[in-house]
């Protein structure tokens, strides 16, 4: 019965083996029900079929495809049940053992339990180190974290967006400050070296020694290597400024411990928790304990998530997150790590092979910044191409980019496929899958006529006469499916799964 009660309502109909307990669901809405309360135990698919649609045509989306988005990753069954538990009905501002609420006995034991898994799983001292595990995504944890660490129109410094940096960071163009970080706070991007692809410490240092920032931030989104963080120490030492590190993208490898550790060297590290670390969509942040006026940071980390930033906290996601920390825990999680990483450079070989150029080459992590400029492509039209083949990646600015709007290059990551048990020699079939991908967008970009992305999309997804470009795309896609399927998608029984109304072919 339990087991009904905590059925995630998300899935696909015939992806678990609850059928049974849904109709003793159902007969808990007896005659003494009254009309307005029925709805409560009617199962989606019946409720709502039109939702239940929407989610079945995704779950259909994500077995025939290949999700190559390097921010993207498959979560567990279990933090999916989590997920999809009595606890989203909990209300707990504030935190364990000091709520604004009662009926928190469980949910501080929750709480409590997740943040002793969040230190666990990244190997830290609780005399050193507390988290938060509220935030509700990596947006609202750095949010969070600038509000803790600095005040209103203060300075910091992250990596600029072109670069890999996320919008987060102080992200703003000429005409525009885009995000909060840099409508609230005063910000400066640092960059690559033009030369090497890698970030420029010295460039930084030497900033730095002008703008006087109160916060360096390191981390990215689109960085291919690893950080070196006791250099970045050095200068936000030297300056006076807190030292931030937003691991949102590779916190699971760090976990793993297969990338260097910024918790020797920074003051607050933040991370989203969907991402390599492979749990659902929240974030966290960690503080130190061992600083001068530490009590002081605690509390104002914990202040500005709530009631600065947030409200009541998603019990549901933070179980979830617990079951994630107690996966990214155990020695497999250290081996899904290597592999994800093995993944990806094995798919920079690949491409290399093909005669491709990578930013920096090659990478350390679980991603791969693909320079398409070389060939006179755009990342648009990769993008396009991909989609249209049931591969998902995304476009992205490479260095040296000219225009923002035009970016030069895709990026790829490996976290996702590696949880469908791809290993190396799958790799490079995904591998070849692309160079086929790149050189058919060279047919169909010399078939529109034009460079126009309105162009390419028209001869990529119309049949014109004597054209070939879109038959092969076709081709390619029941190519792409037949490989992806044969592969299974945690969560979901795939071998009852069904292809459901109203998929666009
Ligand atoms: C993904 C990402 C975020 C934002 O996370 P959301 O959960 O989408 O809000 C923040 N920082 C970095 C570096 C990221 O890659």
């Amino acid at each position: 019965m339990l087991r009904a009660l905590v059925r995630p309502s998300s899935f696909p109909t015939r992806s678990l083996l609850f059928s049974h307990s849904r109709l003793r669901l159902r007969t808990m809405a007896t005659a003494n029900t009254p009309d307005f309360n029925k709805p409560l135990y009617t199962p989606l698919a019946e409720l709502d079929p039109e939702v239940k649609n929407i989610i079945d045509k995704e779950t259909w989306r994500q077995f025939t495809g290949l999700e190559l988005i390097a921010s993207e990753n498959l979560t567990s069954l279990a933090a999916m049940e989590a997920n999809g538990s009595m606890l989203t009905n909990k209300y707990s501002e504030g935190l364990p053992n000091a709520r604004y609420y009662g009926g928190n006995e469980y949910i501080d034991e929750l709480e409590i339990l997740c943040r002793k898994r969040a230190l666990q799983a990244f190997n830290l001292d609780p005399a050193k180190w507390g988290v938060n595990v509220q935030p509700y995504s990596g947006s609202t944890a750095n949010f969070a974290a600038l509000t803790a660490l600095i005040q209103p129109q203060d300075r910091l410094m992250g990596l600029g967006l072109p670069d890999g940096g996320h919008l987060t960071h102080g992200y703003y163009t000429a005409k525009k400050k885009m995000t909060a970080s840099s409508i609230y706070f005063q910000s400066l991007p640092y960059a690559l070296s033009p030369e090497s692809q890698l970030i420029d410490y010295e460039g930084l240092a030497a900033s730095a020694k002008i703008f006087k920032p109160k916060l360096i931030i390191c981390g990215a989104s689109a960085y291919p290597r690893d950080w070196d963080y006791a250099t970045l120490k050095k200068t936000a030492e030297k300056e006076g400024a807190w030292l931030m590190a937003d691991i949102a993208h590779t916190s699971g490898l760090v976990a793993a411990q297969t990338l260097n550790s910024p918790f020797e060297y920074c003051d607050v590290v933040t991370t989203t928790t969907h991402k390599t670390l492979r749990g659902p969509r929240a974030g966290l942040i960690f503080f130190r304990k061992d600083l001068k006026d530490a009590a002081d940071l605690e509390k104002r980390i914990n202040d500005a998530v709530f009631p600065a930033c947030q409200g009541g906290p998603h019990n549901n996601t933070i179980a979830a997150i617990a079951t994630a920390l107690l996966q990214a825990a155990q020695p497999s999680f250290r081996d899904y790590a290597k592999q994800v990483i093995a993944n990806a450079r094995t798919l920079a070989e690949t491409l290399v092979g093909h005669g491709y150029k990578l930013q920096t080459g090659g990478t350390d992590n679980h991603l791969v910044l693909w320079d398409l400029r070389p060939i006179g492509l755009t990342g648009s039209k990769v993008e396009k191409v991909c989609d249209l083949m049931g591969i998902t990646i995304n476009k992205n600015a490479v260095s040296g980019d000219a225009s923002a709007q035009v970016p030069g290059g895709i990026r790829l990551g490996t976290s996702a496929i590696t949880s469908r048990n791809m290993l190396e020699a799958d790799v490079k079939v995904v591998g070849d899958f692309l160079h086929r991908a790149v050189q058919l967008s060279l047919v169909l970009q010399k078939e529109a006529g034009t460079k126009l992305l309105k162009d390419f999309v028209r001869v990529a997804t119309v049949q014109e006469e004597g054209k070939e470009g879109f038959a092969k795309v076709r081709a390619l896609r029941e190519e792409v499916s037949a490989f992806a399927t044969k592969w299974p998608l945690p969560g979901v029984d795939v071998s009852a799964l069904t292809k459901p109304a109203g998929i666009h072919d």
